[in-house]
Protein backbone atom coordinates (compact mmCIF):
# COMPACT_ATOMS: atom_id res chain seq x y z
CA UNK A 1 0.00 0.00 0.00
CA UNK A 2 1.41 3.39 -0.68
CA UNK A 3 2.20 5.10 2.33
CA UNK A 4 0.46 8.79 2.69
CA UNK A 5 2.48 12.10 3.72
CA UNK A 6 0.86 11.48 7.05
CA UNK A 7 2.15 8.11 7.68
CA UNK A 8 5.44 7.86 10.02
CA UNK A 9 8.34 5.50 9.20
CA UNK A 10 9.46 4.89 12.64
CA UNK A 11 12.87 3.00 12.17
CA UNK A 12 13.21 -0.40 14.56
CA UNK A 13 15.24 0.35 17.26
CA UNK A 14 17.68 -2.51 18.00
CA UNK A 15 19.93 -2.29 20.55
CA UNK A 16 23.06 -2.18 18.64
CA UNK A 17 23.86 -1.45 14.91
CA UNK A 18 27.12 -3.09 14.34
CA UNK A 19 28.57 -6.17 16.64
CA UNK A 20 31.57 -7.86 17.37
CA UNK A 21 31.36 -11.54 17.60
CA UNK A 22 34.15 -13.05 18.80
CA UNK A 23 34.00 -16.88 18.20
CA UNK A 24 36.60 -18.91 19.69
CA UNK A 25 38.20 -22.01 18.00
CA UNK A 26 36.75 -23.95 20.40
CA UNK A 27 33.59 -22.96 19.80
CA UNK A 28 33.87 -24.36 15.74
CA UNK A 29 34.93 -27.32 16.95
CA UNK A 30 32.54 -30.53 17.57
CA UNK A 31 33.34 -31.91 20.83
CA UNK A 32 32.27 -35.40 20.16
CA UNK A 33 33.34 -36.01 16.81
CA UNK A 34 36.39 -34.02 17.51
CA UNK A 35 35.60 -32.84 14.14
CA UNK A 36 37.74 -29.35 13.99
CA UNK A 37 35.37 -27.13 11.73
CA UNK A 38 31.64 -28.10 12.74
CA UNK A 39 29.33 -27.73 9.83
CA UNK A 40 26.25 -28.00 12.26
CA UNK A 41 28.06 -24.51 14.08
CA UNK A 42 28.59 -23.62 10.46
CA UNK A 43 24.63 -24.23 9.86
CA UNK A 44 23.39 -22.14 13.03
CA UNK A 45 25.92 -19.34 12.35
CA UNK A 46 24.78 -18.93 8.75
CA UNK A 47 21.09 -18.93 9.81
CA UNK A 48 21.76 -15.99 12.74
CA UNK A 49 23.89 -14.06 9.84
CA UNK A 50 20.88 -13.76 7.82
CA UNK A 51 18.16 -12.99 10.74
CA UNK A 52 20.71 -9.89 11.69
CA UNK A 53 21.42 -8.74 7.89
CA UNK A 54 17.81 -8.94 7.30
CA UNK A 55 17.18 -6.32 10.15
CA UNK A 56 20.58 -4.38 8.90
CA UNK A 57 22.45 -5.12 11.44
CA UNK A 58 26.24 -5.45 10.56
CA UNK A 59 28.36 -7.54 11.95
CA UNK A 60 32.68 -8.44 12.05
CA UNK A 61 33.85 -11.12 13.31
CA UNK A 62 37.14 -12.24 15.33
CA UNK A 63 38.01 -15.72 14.70
CA UNK A 64 40.22 -17.45 17.39
CA UNK A 65 42.49 -20.74 16.42
CA UNK A 66 42.82 -22.96 19.99
CA UNK A 67 41.01 -25.93 17.92
CA UNK A 68 43.96 -26.25 15.81
CA UNK A 69 47.10 -24.77 17.89
CA UNK A 70 47.82 -22.22 21.00
CA UNK A 71 51.34 -20.63 21.36
CA UNK A 72 51.35 -21.84 24.65
CA UNK A 73 50.48 -25.58 24.58
CA UNK A 74 53.20 -25.52 22.03
CA UNK A 75 55.77 -24.29 24.42
CA UNK A 76 54.56 -26.69 26.84
CA UNK A 77 53.89 -29.52 24.69
CA UNK A 78 57.23 -29.83 22.62
CA UNK A 79 59.00 -27.05 23.66
CA UNK A 80 58.05 -24.60 20.28
CA UNK A 81 59.84 -20.99 20.84
CA UNK A 82 56.36 -18.95 22.47
CA UNK A 83 57.12 -16.68 19.34
CA UNK A 84 56.72 -19.22 16.93
CA UNK A 85 54.62 -21.12 18.56
CA UNK A 86 52.12 -17.66 18.68
CA UNK A 87 52.75 -17.01 14.67
CA UNK A 88 51.52 -20.62 14.40
CA UNK A 89 48.71 -20.01 16.62
CA UNK A 90 47.72 -16.69 14.46
CA UNK A 91 48.16 -18.97 11.46
CA UNK A 92 45.42 -21.33 12.74
CA UNK A 93 43.31 -18.55 12.66
CA UNK A 94 43.70 -17.68 8.98
CA UNK A 95 42.62 -21.26 8.84
CA UNK A 96 39.71 -20.92 10.91
CA UNK A 97 38.46 -17.53 9.06
CA UNK A 98 38.84 -18.63 5.56
CA UNK A 99 36.74 -21.83 6.18
CA UNK A 100 34.32 -19.46 7.67
CA UNK A 101 34.32 -17.28 4.35
CA UNK A 102 33.99 -19.86 2.47
CA UNK A 103 31.03 -21.71 4.31
CA UNK A 104 29.20 -17.75 4.92
CA UNK A 105 30.03 -17.24 0.68
CA UNK A 106 28.33 -20.65 -0.09
CA UNK A 107 25.69 -19.58 1.70
CA UNK A 108 24.82 -16.15 0.34
CA UNK A 109 26.45 -14.00 2.97
CA UNK A 110 29.12 -11.65 1.32
CA UNK A 111 32.66 -11.89 3.30
CA UNK A 112 35.85 -10.09 3.29
CA UNK A 113 38.81 -11.68 5.48
CA UNK A 114 40.96 -8.88 6.69
CA UNK A 115 44.64 -10.27 7.93
CA UNK A 116 46.98 -8.52 10.82
CA UNK A 117 49.62 -10.76 9.10
CA UNK A 118 50.21 -9.27 5.39
CA UNK A 119 49.53 -12.48 3.32
CA UNK A 120 48.06 -10.47 -0.20
CA UNK A 121 47.25 -14.11 -2.15
CA UNK A 122 44.90 -14.82 0.88
CA UNK A 123 43.09 -12.06 2.67
CA UNK A 124 43.21 -8.48 2.60
CA UNK A 125 45.26 -6.29 5.26
CA UNK A 126 43.45 -5.40 7.47
CA UNK A 127 42.73 -1.50 7.26
CA UNK A 128 40.05 0.01 9.54
CA UNK A 129 38.73 2.61 7.23
CA UNK A 130 37.88 -0.17 4.75
CA UNK A 131 36.54 -2.36 7.43
CA UNK A 132 34.09 0.15 8.13
CA UNK A 133 33.15 0.33 4.30
CA UNK A 134 32.46 -3.54 4.01
CA UNK A 135 30.40 -3.36 7.09
CA UNK A 136 27.97 -0.23 5.84
CA UNK A 137 28.04 -2.22 3.02
CA UNK A 138 26.47 -4.68 4.12
CA UNK A 139 29.49 -7.79 4.25
CA UNK A 140 30.10 -9.69 7.23
CA UNK A 141 34.03 -9.14 7.86
CA UNK A 142 36.62 -11.95 9.33
CA UNK A 143 39.30 -10.72 11.05
CA UNK A 144 42.27 -13.37 11.29
CA UNK A 145 45.89 -13.28 12.61
CA UNK A 146 44.88 -12.27 15.54
CA UNK A 147 46.67 -8.68 16.25
CA UNK A 148 49.80 -10.09 14.06
CA UNK A 149 52.03 -9.91 17.12
CA UNK A 150 53.01 -13.09 19.64
CA UNK A 151 52.22 -12.69 23.28
CA UNK A 152 48.29 -11.58 22.71
CA UNK A 153 44.95 -13.53 22.31
CA UNK A 154 42.30 -13.22 19.94
CA UNK A 155 40.33 -12.06 22.42
CA UNK A 156 42.75 -9.34 22.10
CA UNK A 157 42.16 -8.95 18.82
CA UNK A 158 38.77 -8.70 19.43
CA UNK A 159 38.68 -5.97 22.18
CA UNK A 160 41.26 -3.77 19.59
CA UNK A 161 38.97 -4.71 16.62
CA UNK A 162 35.82 -3.52 18.21
CA UNK A 163 37.15 -0.38 19.41
CA UNK A 164 38.84 0.28 15.64
CA UNK A 165 35.34 -0.42 14.13
CA UNK A 166 33.25 1.86 16.65
CA UNK A 167 31.52 -1.54 17.35
CA UNK A 168 28.57 -1.40 20.05
CA UNK A 169 29.21 -4.62 22.01
CA UNK A 170 31.57 -7.27 21.80
CA UNK A 171 29.47 -10.56 21.86
CA UNK A 172 31.78 -13.62 22.58
CA UNK A 173 30.74 -16.95 21.84
CA UNK A 174 32.11 -19.79 24.21
CA UNK A 175 30.99 -23.15 25.47
CA UNK A 176 29.12 -21.99 28.14
CA UNK A 177 25.74 -20.52 28.37
CA UNK A 178 27.05 -17.48 31.09
CA UNK A 179 29.22 -16.20 33.50
CA UNK A 180 29.01 -18.02 36.52
CA UNK A 181 30.15 -17.34 40.33
CA UNK A 182 32.14 -20.95 39.60
CA UNK A 183 32.47 -24.04 37.09
CA UNK A 184 28.90 -24.88 37.08
CA UNK A 185 29.86 -28.31 36.35
CA UNK A 186 31.69 -28.96 39.38
CA UNK A 187 29.57 -26.68 41.89
CA UNK A 188 26.11 -26.92 41.62
CA UNK A 189 25.36 -24.19 43.89
CA UNK A 190 27.44 -21.27 41.57
CA UNK A 191 25.48 -18.03 40.91
CA UNK A 192 24.74 -17.50 37.00
CA UNK A 193 24.94 -13.51 36.67
CA UNK A 194 22.44 -12.36 34.11
CA UNK A 195 24.58 -8.88 34.15
CA UNK A 196 27.54 -7.78 35.77
CA UNK A 197 29.59 -4.68 35.82
CA UNK A 198 33.57 -4.59 35.03
CA UNK A 199 34.50 -3.78 38.44
CA UNK A 200 32.77 -6.98 39.83
CA UNK A 201 33.99 -9.09 36.99
CA UNK A 202 37.12 -8.28 37.99
CA UNK A 203 36.89 -8.06 41.43
CA UNK A 204 35.82 -11.94 41.90
CA UNK A 205 37.89 -12.63 39.04
CA UNK A 206 35.80 -14.23 36.51
CA UNK A 207 38.55 -14.86 33.77
CA UNK A 208 35.63 -13.35 31.47
CA UNK A 209 38.53 -12.28 28.78
CA UNK A 210 42.54 -11.96 29.26
CA UNK A 211 43.24 -8.85 31.51
CA UNK A 212 44.40 -6.35 28.74
CA UNK A 213 41.79 -7.38 26.52
CA UNK A 214 39.23 -6.87 29.64
CA UNK A 215 40.85 -3.48 30.36
CA UNK A 216 40.65 -2.74 26.83
CA UNK A 217 36.80 -2.98 26.90
CA UNK A 218 36.34 -1.40 30.41
CA UNK A 219 38.41 1.53 29.61
CA UNK A 220 36.63 2.31 26.16
CA UNK A 221 32.83 1.29 27.96
CA UNK A 222 32.38 -1.78 25.20
CA UNK A 223 30.10 -3.87 26.42
CA UNK A 224 30.74 -7.77 26.45
CA UNK A 225 27.81 -10.13 25.85
CA UNK A 226 29.23 -13.46 26.41
CA UNK A 227 26.61 -16.62 25.28
CA UNK A 228 26.73 -19.98 24.04
CA UNK A 229 26.25 -20.76 20.67
CA UNK A 230 25.34 -24.49 20.77
CA UNK A 231 21.67 -23.03 20.94
CA UNK A 232 20.66 -22.31 17.50
CA UNK A 233 18.99 -18.66 17.19
CA UNK A 234 21.01 -17.11 20.27
CA UNK A 235 23.41 -14.81 18.52
CA UNK A 236 19.97 -13.01 16.83
CA UNK A 237 18.07 -13.37 19.97
CA UNK A 238 21.05 -11.39 21.72
CA UNK A 239 21.41 -8.73 18.73
CA UNK A 240 17.34 -8.36 19.12
CA UNK A 241 18.36 -7.51 23.22
CA UNK A 242 16.71 -10.73 24.26
CA UNK A 243 18.41 -11.78 27.20
CA UNK A 244 20.62 -14.09 26.82
CA UNK A 245 24.06 -14.85 28.56
CA UNK A 246 25.35 -12.47 30.98
CA UNK A 247 26.01 -9.05 29.84
CA UNK A 248 29.31 -7.16 31.21
CA UNK A 249 28.55 -3.40 31.17
N1 LIG B 1 47.79 -15.45 18.91
C1 LIG B 1 48.82 -14.52 18.98
N2 LIG B 1 48.53 -13.22 18.85
C2 LIG B 1 47.27 -12.75 18.66
C3 LIG B 1 46.22 -13.69 18.63
C4 LIG B 1 46.51 -15.03 18.74
O1 LIG B 1 49.97 -14.88 19.15
O2 LIG B 1 47.06 -11.52 18.55
C5 LIG B 1 48.12 -16.88 18.94
C6 LIG B 1 48.29 -17.46 20.34
O3 LIG B 1 49.29 -18.45 20.28
C7 LIG B 1 46.96 -18.08 20.61
C8 LIG B 1 46.59 -18.63 19.24
O4 LIG B 1 47.07 -17.63 18.35
O5 LIG B 1 47.02 -19.10 21.56
C9 LIG B 1 45.14 -18.89 19.00
O6 LIG B 1 44.39 -17.83 19.53
P1 LIG B 1 43.48 -18.00 20.84
O7 LIG B 1 44.13 -18.93 21.79
O8 LIG B 1 43.17 -16.64 21.33
O9 LIG B 1 42.22 -18.66 20.19
P2 LIG B 1 40.83 -19.09 20.86
O10 LIG B 1 41.10 -19.47 22.30
O11 LIG B 1 39.93 -17.92 20.78
O12 LIG B 1 40.37 -20.22 20.00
Amino acid sequence: MPSTPCETHTAPAFPYKRILLKMSGEALKNPETGTLIDTATLDRLVEDLHGLRALGIQIALVVGGGNIFRGLAGMKNNGTDRTTGDNMGMLATVINGLALMDYLEKHDIPVRVQTAIPMSKIAEPFIQRRAIRHLEKGRTVIFVAGTGNPYCTTDYAAALRANEIHADIIFKATKVDAIYSKDPLIYPDATRYDTISYDEALQKRLGIMDTEAFALCQTNQIPILVFSMSQPGNIRRAALGERVGTLVS
